[in-house]
Parts: C-alpha cells; structure tokens; sequence
C-alpha cells in the first residue's frame, strides 16, 4: 500500500499505520550476540556474529530514536542478543533517557551481568527491568539455556530488586513437557516476591528449537491450571487495552500475571511495536519478512527529514497480522537474538 503523499511528516502527531493502529513503542536491538544458547533461540554451535562494524553506534541509535520519539514513540524497550553484553550500555542507556517524550525506558535481559551493570544502569536512567528465566529448578534451566548460569542469574534479580526499580517482570517462555510442571510454583512467585510473572508462548521463530504446535500451552490453559494450583482465582486487568500482554492479578490482589499469547490469541490488532535490528533494519513485525534499512541513509548522510520519510512509509506499510497459524505462514529468516525479540 503507497504512502499518503505528499509527505508532511509536521502533520503527524502520532506514529500510525495503514490500519489505524498507533505505534508508541520502540524495541532496539543492540547485539546480536548471546552468552547463553537457550534452546528456543540459537543453536549451540554455528551462529554467526554480526561484524562489529554493521552494528549501529550508540550515536546512531540515539539520532534514531530521537527521530522516532519525534514521531510520537514514548517507549523504548532495549534488547538483543543479549543487550548486557554490549559494552558500556549505561552510556546508550543514558543518551535514550535524555530524549523529550520518552517515558518508559526499560531493559530485556537474560540477567547474567546484571550483577555488575544493574547500578551503572539504573543510576543512568534505566526504569524497569525485564528478566527472561524459564525454571525455577537449576537444573531445567541450565538444560534449557545450555549453560551453568542460574546462581548467577538470581543474584543479578536480587540487585535489581535491591535498587528499587520496578516492577520486575519475568519472562518465561512455556514448552510443554519442558516446564510447563512449574506454571504453579511462577504463580507462587508472583505472589512471593511481587515480581510480575509474564508467560510467552513458544513461537516458531529459533532456529534450533524443534516447534511444534502442541509444545506451545495456550494463555488459557496457564490460566485454569494457575487458579487450580493456587486456589485464588485470576482476574483480568488489562484485557483490551492497548498493550499486547494481557494482564490478570490473583483476587485476593496478590500477584500479577501476564500473557504474550501470539500463537493462540494473536493480538496483531492491538500492537503498537516495531523494532530495530542491532545492524539498524526496521522491522514492522516480528515475523516481518521484510525489513527497511536505516543503516544505509542514516551512513550516507540522509538527513532527518529523509530518514522520518522512510520511518513513516516502513511504518505505513505495517502487516496487518501474522501468518503463524495459517499453512502459508513462512518463518523469518533470522533468529529471536538476530530480529531482537
Ligand atoms: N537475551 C535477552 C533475553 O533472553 O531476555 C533478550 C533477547 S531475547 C531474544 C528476548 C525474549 O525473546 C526472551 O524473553 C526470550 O525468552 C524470548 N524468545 C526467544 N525465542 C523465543 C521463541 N522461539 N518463542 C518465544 N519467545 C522467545
Ligand atoms: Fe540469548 Fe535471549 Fe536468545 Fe536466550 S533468548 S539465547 S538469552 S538472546
């Protein structure tokens, strides 16, 4: 679909595509490299790393978020690979919350070095956290992760929380028959430590991760053997807004759950993310099997206006949903850690 023309990007107040939707949400990648190998990600062996020099400089990631909160983005979500292994991140960190407009500034990580960064970070702006862990028992999660880390991982979670950032989110990605025995002891989490637990649906998305259908275990489901485990029954509190996690909160109040369903409850006509690859390509969807570069005009000396035109028009063009459960859907051609999930 052709982009409204001329383009008068001072008309925008808001970042909008063909559908209506309002995008807000920004989620960068910065690497693409990874310390850990989890199994719905990467392979253990064989992955090949970005050149140094194609990744984008922390000068041309924040010339291009100030372009995107220009164009009405308030949320920046900093991801990979794993973002923590980028050195310096705290001094990027910094740059995005000095932008006007951005008010939520907020992490992905698998947690390793947060032991040693979480300070540095939070001191330069950083507003939340999100920690992806997917057992509650060592020895699922080292299988799971193919690494020896979740000692390490715990300690990093306690500093954070020592630092009084929050909400901590959790994220766990459910494989049935890998954890999904432990849906009730996340539910306990939850309550415990006020941690907001988020469940993701495997998506078929890795390369190395063996998916299939019946290993993804719907939000649904999570939901009814939550409540059976924990006696408390769970209640929706953001059910149709705009965020794509759903949110439920046990009824005593105790306890927030979320759901990232995007294979069984796909929440394409709400989304309001697009992202940007660690070597500076626009990505309109996850699955995107098209991606605009940024790169090339941002090294080529396009100026701001040239860039917002390309922004706006990739934007414009924003798919209308995903294909995942439909027998012609196509699998992109990177990993979660190359696309930045
Ligand atoms: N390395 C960081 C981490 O693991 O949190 C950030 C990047 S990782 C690609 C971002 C999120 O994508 C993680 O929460 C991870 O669990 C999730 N993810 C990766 N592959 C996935 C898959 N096939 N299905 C669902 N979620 C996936
Ligand atoms: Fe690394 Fe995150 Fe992928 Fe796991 S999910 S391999 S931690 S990028």
């Amino acid at each position: 679909m052709s982009f409204p023309s001329p383009i008068r990007t001072s008309d925008f107040e808001a970042l909008r595509d063909s559908c209506g939707r309002v995008i807000n949400n920004l989620r960068i990648s910065v690497t693409d490299r990874c310390n850990f190998r989890c199994r719905y990600c990467m392979p253990e062996n064989g992955m090949v790393w970005m050149k140094k020099s194609d990744l984008l400089t922390y000068e041309e990631i924040d010339r291009l978020a100030r372009l995107f909160a220009d164009l009405g983005v308030c949320k920046i979500r900093l991801t990979g690979g794993e973002p923590l292994m980028r050195k310096d991140l705290h001094r990027l960190v910094k740059r995005l919350a000095a932008i006007p407009g951005i008010g939520d500034l907020a992490l992905t990580t698998n947690g390793y070095f947060l032991e040693e960064q979480a300070n540095d970070l939070i001191r330069a702006g950083l507003g939340r956290v999100n920690v992806s862990l997917d057992s509650l028992d060592a020895s699922t999660f080292n299988g799971l992760t193919r690494r020896d880390y979740y000692a390490k991982v715990w300690k990093g979670l306690e500093i954070v929380q020592g630092l009084g950032v929050g909400p901590i989110k959790i994220n766990v990605v459910l494989i049935r028959g890998v954890n999904d025995d432990e849906i009730g002891e996340f539910g306990r989490l939850a309550r415990a430590r006020q941690y907001i637990v988020r469940f993701i649906e495997f998506m078929p998305i890795g390369l190395d991760d063996d998916w299939s259908s019946e290993k993804v275990v719907p939000a649904k489901e999570v939901v009814e053997r939550l409540e059976k485990e924990i006696g408390t029954r769970l209640q929706p509190i953001e059910r149709w807004g705009r965020q794509p996690a759903d949110r439920y909160v046990f009824d005593d109040g105790i306890g927030e759950i979320g759901f990232i369903s995007s294979v069984s409850e796909p929440f394409c006509e709400r989304c309001n993310r697009v992202r940007i690859t660690s070597d500076g390509k626009l990505r309109t969807c996850l699955f995107s099997l098209e991606e605009t570069d940024l790169k090339g005009p941002l090294r080529e000396g396009s100026d701001d206006e040239q860039l917002k035109h390309a922004i706006l028009e990739a934007v414009w063009n924003k798919e209308r949903g995903h294909l995942i459960n439909r027998p012609d859907f196509v699998r992109p051609g990177r990993t979660m850690s190359q696309i930045g999930g």
